[in-house]
C-alpha cells in the first residue's frame, strides 16, 4: 500500500480534533457487497436497476410486499457472509483518536457497527431488523432467514406482514436521525469531514459536505471515480476506501 496522501494534507490532518465521516455503499464494496451505482454497481444494466429500485419503494411494499422482500433478500444474501474491511476498521480508528466523532451512513448492512463504530447515524436503517406493518412490534429474525426470504414474513404477535426496518425509496427519513445529523454535522461542523463511497445523490448526504467546505473546514472525498462533490471538497483522493481511509486514520493525531 503506497502512501498516496499529499504531504500538505497529511500535515493538516495532524491538527484535527473533531471528525465527521459520511459513507455509502462503496465502503462495503471491498467486503463483497455490490453498490447500486458507479464502479462495481449492480445497475450496469439500467433496466434491472430500475426494476430493483421499483421493488424497493414504499409503494411496492404496500401493494406487493413479497416483491419488496425478494429484493431485500437479494441484498441480504450478499451482506450475510460479509465481514468489515479495512475501510470500516479505519473509521473505528478515527473515532478512537478524535475528541468528537460522528459517522453518517447510508449503508443498511450493519458492517460499521460490526466493526465497532459507536456514534453511528444509520439514516437508512438496517435490513436485518424488521417491524410489523400492522402493530409496529419489532421482531428479530435470524440473518440467515432474511437472506433466504422469498415472501413477506409474518408478525408473531398479530400475524400482520413484517417489513424491513429500513427506509425504502420514496419514504420519509426518521425524524430523530435527521435531527442528530443536523446538530452533529451542520450546527457543529467537525474540523474534518470525510465523505467516502457514495454517489451522494441524496441532498441530506451532500449538504453537510458543502456546509463544511463553505465554512473553510477540511473536507476530503474518497472514491475511485469523481462525483459531483469532487469539485466542492478541499481534497478529492481518488482510490478505494479500503486503501485510502487507513492512511487518513493514521495521519490523525492521537495514539
Ligand atoms: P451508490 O451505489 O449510489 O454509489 C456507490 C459509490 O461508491 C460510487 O460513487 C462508486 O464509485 C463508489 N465506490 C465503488 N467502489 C468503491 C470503493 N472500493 N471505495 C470507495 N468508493 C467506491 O451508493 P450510495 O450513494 O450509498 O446510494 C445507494 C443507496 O442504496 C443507499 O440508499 C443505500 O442505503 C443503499 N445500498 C446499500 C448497500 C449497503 O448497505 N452495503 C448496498 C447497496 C445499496
Ligand atoms: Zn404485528
Amino acid at each position: 500500500m503506497g502512501n498516496t496522501l499529499p504531504e500538505r494534507l497529511a500535515d493538516q490532518l495532524g491538527r484535527v480534533d473533531s471528525v465527521g465521516v459520511i459513507t455509502g455503499a462503496g465502503v462495503s464494496a471491498e467486503s463483497g457487497i455490490p453498490t447500486y451505482r458507479g464502479k462495481g454497481g449492480i445497475y450496469d444494466d439500467p433496466d434491472e436497476g430500475d426494476r430493483t429500485v421499483e421493488a424497493l419503494t414504499g409503494t411496492t411494499l404496500k401493494i406487493d410486499p413479497d416483491r419488496t422482500w425478494r429484493a431485500v433478500g437479494e441484498l441480504a444474501r450478499s451482506a450475510v457472509q460479509a465481514r468489515p474491511n479495512p475501510a470500516h476498521h479505519a473509521i473505528v480508528e478515527m473515532e478512537r483518536k478524535a475528541n468528537s466523532f460522528v459517522l453518517l451512513t447510508q449503508n443498511v448492512d450493519g458492517l460499521h457497527q460490526a466493526a465497532g463504530s459507536r456514534n453511528v447515524i444509520d439514516i437508512h436503517g438496517n435490513i436485518f431488523e424488521t417491524r410489523c406493518m400492522d402493530c409496529a412490534a419489532r421482531e428479530t429474525l435470524s440473518r440467515e432467514r432474511i437472506a433466504g426470504i422469498r415472501q413477506a414474513p409474518r408478525c408473531a404477535a398479530c400475524g400482520g406482514p413484517l417489513r424491513p426496518d429500513a427506509v425504502l425509496f420514496g419514504e420519509m427519513l426518521p425524524a430523530g436521525k435527521v435531527a442528530r445529523l443536523r446538530s452533529e454535522l451542520e450546527q457543529r461542523i467537525p474540523d474534518l469531514v470525510v465523505v467516502a463511497g457514495t454517489s451522494a445523490l441524496f441532498p441530506y448526504i451532500a449538504a453537510p459536505v458543502f456546509h463544511a467546505a463553505r465554512a473553510g473546514h477540511l473536507t476530503i472525498e474518497v472514491n475511485p471515480e469523481p462525483t459531483y462533490l469532487s469539485e466542492a471538497v478541499g481534497h478529492f483522493v481518488q482510490g478505494p476506501a479500503g486503501e485510502i481511509l487507513p492512511q487518513i486514520a493514521a495521519a490523525l493525531p492521537g495514539a
